[in-house]
């Protein structure tokens, strides 16, 4: 049974290999040679392998696998577009499993959202403008079930000159934007940051960032294209403790197995075929795909940063006991809170995807307010969450000396010695659970855990834009008005 599973979908070790390519990568600098080889980058890799692994177990396999609605076949859930209120809970369910796995970003959710987002938008152009981007849309896609293949999306311009329109900035490439045409196909100039996949993913779909309007066609595209494609440059993205990954030491990098990274990607002059182009200056349909996009991306959040925050709880409760302090009432009533906020992320996660309906395409969709009003808590929990944790653990937190002072011959044992706690800890173990910990509140995890939480999906005042586009206060004004009798 398991023999047809195995062959749709690609073993961890398939999946390296099929990314060792490459890459016009740059760091400190200087262009990265196998960058899957580089200590910095490393765990990211690990964290995207991570997915394929789980995929391939037995337990997992209701969550992480499916079967593709368009050729039959068992798929990855990462390159499924969604069937039923079912595959949306699922989803969710999905994501709080692999954050509780990796604890960190995974990376792959942001090409699974924008294809899901694109299904139905591309089948509307269609439908308006005759074209065919639905048909070349599925084509594109069903390689990527087929193969396995890990997607990145691709929204986030520059943006110049924030008080400007992408057509009225000095330099026209803040946003990316179609530069010439031919026959065959696009060329396209710009750049898009905060590309949390790039670097992992095989491929990449590109959308426009904001609602593109009448008069700014050439900024209204959306396309498939290959990570390595001609004319693309890449700049790895510096994080808090970014080169403690590179000193000799698991020990002081906290979460040394898994991480998340961002990169600067550059398109210069990159030709796009006509058989990978999904939007070509249809402006009216880019805000919908901006929408639905950001939609399917604020409800992902209400699974990742939930499974993130069930390991920082386990972690902040283990290091309460550790130190002795495991009984005390507030202490005990801070992890309440902690699990009470983790919680209610997960309930935002749930409803949203509960409340979801059918697209005429024939896939489905979270609810859109329930999914704004999930990111938009998920911009506040983590940092309360994070917040008690700093509390819980103590100022060691951020005052712990060095691996290699706890090995050293001279000062080690002095420093065994006063960094013991309750009998029976190791001071290792101690130590490992105080850096991880430090890492998620201060270091390379708190882009995954925090500033992911308040950027990712779209800063807060962009949710809040969506709620009050959302919420029907016309309603609820009637509401009082039939219950007071006021005409
Ligand atoms: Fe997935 Fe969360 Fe990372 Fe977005 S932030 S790609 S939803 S793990
Ligand atoms: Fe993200």
């Amino acid at each position: 049974m398991r023999e047809n599973l195995k062959m749709a979908l690609k073993t961890p070790e398939e999946y390296l290999e099929s990314i060792k390519r490459d890459m016009n990568l740059y760091m400190f600098g200087e262009k990265v040679k196998e960058f899957w080889n580089h200590p910095i980058i490393k765990p990211s890799i690990n964290t995207v392998a991570k997915i394929y692994e789980l995929a391939q177990m037995e337990e997992y396999k209701d969550l992480m696998t499916t079967h593709s609605h368009m050729t039959g076949e068992i798929i990855n859930r990462f390159t499924h577009i969604h069937q039923s209120v079912d595959d949306l809970i699922k989803k969710v369910k999905m994501q709080r499993l692999i954050g509780q796995k990796v604890a960190c970003c995974f990376q792959r959710c942001v090409g699974f959202d924008a294809a899901n987002a694109l299904y139905s938008v591309t089948h509307e152009l269609d439908k308006k403008y005759n074209t065919n981007y639905h048909e070349r849309f599925k084509n594109y896609w069903i390689e990527v079930q087929n193969q396995d293949l890990m997607v990145d999306g691709a929204m986030t311009d520059t943006k110049g000159d924030r008080g400007k329109r992408p057509s009225d900035q000095t330099d026209p490439d803040q946003y990316l934007h179609m530069v010439d045409e031919t026959d065959d196909g696009i060329i396209v100039r710009g750049a898009k940051v905060h590309q949390t996949g790039w670097l992992n993913s095989h491929r990449a779909i590109v959308m426009p960032t904001l609602t593109i309007r009448p008069g700014e066609e050439e900024y209204a595209v959306s396309f498939g294209v290959d990570t390595d494609a001609k004319g693309i440059t890449m700049v790895y993205g510096r994080q808090s403790c970014d080169t403690r990954k590179m000193e000799d030491s698991k020990m002081e990098v906290g979460n040394y197995k898994y991480g998340g990274q961002e990169i600067f990607v550059i398109f210069e002059d990159v030709f796009i075929p006509n058989e990978n182009i999904f939007m070509k200056g249809e402006v009216e349909f880019s805000g919908e795909l901006v929408n639905r996009f950001a939609g399917f991306h604020r409800q992902s959040y209400g699974g990742c940063k939930v499974g993130i925050g069930d390991v920082l709880i386990g972690a902040t409760s283990l290091i309460t006991e550790y130190q002795g302090v495991n009984n005390a009432s507030h202490i005990k009533d801070k992890l309440i809170e902690m699990i009470h906020l983790n919680e209610t992320l997960y309930c935002c996660g749930i409803a949203c995807s509960s409340l979801g309906f059918k697209r005429e395409a024939g896939n489905y969709e979270m609810d859109m307010l329930l999914a704004n009003v999930c990111k938009q808590n998920v911009t506040r929990f983590p940092y309360e969450i994070s917040r008690l944790i700093d509390d819980l653990v103590g100022g060691i937190i951020c005052t712990l000396p060095s691996e290699a002072d706890l090995k050293s011959e001279e000062v080690g044992p002095l420093l065994k010695k006063y960094l013991s706690v309750c009998d029976g800890v190791s001071v290792e173990d101690r130590y490992k659970l105080l850096r991880f910990i430090e890492n998620i509140s201060m270091g390379v995890a708190a882009v995954s855990y925090k500033v992911e939480s308040m950027h990712g999906a779209g800063s807060p005042q962009a949710q809040r834009i969506m709620i009050t586009r959302q919420s029907n206060l016309e309603k609820k004004k009637q509401l009082i008005k039939d219950i007071l009798d006021i005409e």
